[in-house]
């Protein structure tokens, strides 16, 4: 997929650092380049692995598309920048071609070591890519250069510890910029650095922004408040369901709740780690339900009546998530009723205590399915298709199924992570343009 990007689109001039080709060996063994690259990155956020019972299973090894890089890393797709909004180099690039690197697949996850935040950054970025690629059966290309004379955008810049600040955001013109701040006395772990690169959460998010406007969506920007919220509901919606990719935490979680996805799970957090250092114990979001303020779990039930009154951009595209999931929730169900009905004898009551691990990872594995495979990704890859092809026809098609009116018309297009403006984060550092 990769050589047709190298020469550009629409032939547009290319900015950014060309990409050279390395010479052949002429070795006599033919030895074919590998496929994909193994990188390890925290499962979630480095968040689980203060916990003591998730702590030995927050990682996972993520099985990307080969390309040689340069430190950074730097590739065809992004490149790893570690300068502050100064302009200051902080760390040295980490180079993932080394080949004591290689061997190991990667550095090992540790949230105290910069240059596995750039390996973790570029990876997660990477599988979010590819995984729009194999939706849409194209490649994706980002935002051009320039308003008046544009250029082709070779890679996307990703600046893993841009500002101290609880926030992260894209700019079309600049990347993508993560903050880490110290969480505070209302955390669990109070004192301790977030960093946002290390969520994959925040990464899928942004990135996921970057995408949407590579796409050349002609969205209005500014006119109507589901301009923004579809980019802001579409970004959760790409970060929440990788959280049902295989994984160590996805068996673990699934187990915990005893495959019933009503029950309090991290599996519909947006950004757990990151939420909890601003007091928000269930995460930035949360697709499946909420804690209330006696520590009572409230499974989610959408409200379409908030469609006539929520206007901020994250809450907003919310109201898909919640839709979406209920969708998701439906198929799941439907796919793990003839399991409880074996594992029940036809009462459908499951006994009280942990699951048999057969009939776990079979939930666990009918989850994973259930977004990808089915009725609902489809729908997902067909909103993603419409999108690129018809996007008026995209906007109206969501506004239905919102179900319904017009809207205010708002001014701006904030793409931050929607930390609430009580929380930490300074107000100012939520509003940047895309
Ligand atoms: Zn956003």
């Amino acid at each position: 997929m990769g050589r047709a990007r190298r020469s550009g689109v629409h032939g547009l001039p290319v900015c950014g650092r060309p990409r050279v080709e390395r010479p052949v060996s002429d070795d006599r063994q033919s030895i074919p380049r590998p496929v994909f690259r193994n990188l390890r990155v925290f499962a979630v956020d480095p968040g689980l692995t203060a916990r003591f019972e998730t702590a030995v299973m927050n990682e996972t090894t993520l099985r990307i598309p080969w390309e040689e890089l340069d430190p950074g890393p730097s590739g065809e797709y992004v490149v790893v920048v570690d300068k502050d909004e100064s302009g200051t180099t902080l760390n040295p690039p980490v180079d993932l071609d080394r080949p004591e690197v290689l061997a190991q697949d990667g550095l090992p996850p540790s949230d105290g070591s910069p240059q596995f935040r750039q390996q973790m950054v570029y990876a997660v970025a990477m599988r979010t890519i590819k995984n729009f690629e194999r939706a849409l059966g194209r490649v994706m290309h980002w935002p051009p250069c320039g308003d008046a004379k544009a250029t082709y955008r070779q890679q996307l810049t990703l600046y893993p510890h841009y500002m101290e600040n609880a926030n992260a955001y894209y700019e079309a013109d600049g990347g993508i910029h993560f903050g880490y701040f110290e969480s505070g006395p209302e955390a669990v772990f109070p004192g301790t650095v977030v960093f946002s690169c290390l969520s994959q959460d925040v990464i899928a998010h942004q990135v996921t922004h970057a995408l949407l406007m590579g796409m050349n969506v002609e969205f209005d920007i500014g006119t109507n408040p589901d301009v923004a919220a579809l980019h802001e509901g579409f970004a959760d919606l790409i970060a929440l369901f990788q959280h049902f990719s295989e994984s160590p935490v996805l068996r673990r979680q699934i187990g915990a709740i005893r495959g019933n996805l009503e029950e309090q799970t991290q599996l519909g957090a947006v950004a757990p780690q990151f939420g909890g250092a601003i007091g928000q114990p269930d995460g930035l979001r949360n697709a499946l339900g909420f804690t209330d303020a006696e520590g009572n779990w409230h499974p989610r039930r959408p409200d379409p009546k908030l469609y006539e009154t929520e206007v901020e951009p994250h809450a907003r595209g919310d109201l898909l998530v919640g839709a979406v999931f209920e969708a998701f929730k439906k198929i799941y169900e439907s796919r793990v009723d003839d399991l409880r009905r074996i594992a029940t004898q036809g009462s459908g009551v499951l006994p009280e205590g942990y699951l048999h691990p057969d009939l776990r990872d079979r939930h666990r594995r009918r989850g994973s399915r259930s977004q990808r495979p089915s009725p609902l990704s489809r729908r997902l890859r067909g909103c993603l298709s419409e999108l690129r092809d018809r996007p008026g026809r995209a906007r109206n098609a969501l506004r239905r199924h919102l179900a319904v009116g017009r809207s205010r018309p708002q001014r701006g297009f904030g793409s931050g992570l929607g930390v609430r403006q009580d929380a930490r984060a300074s107000p100012e550092l939520l509003e940047h343009p895309a």
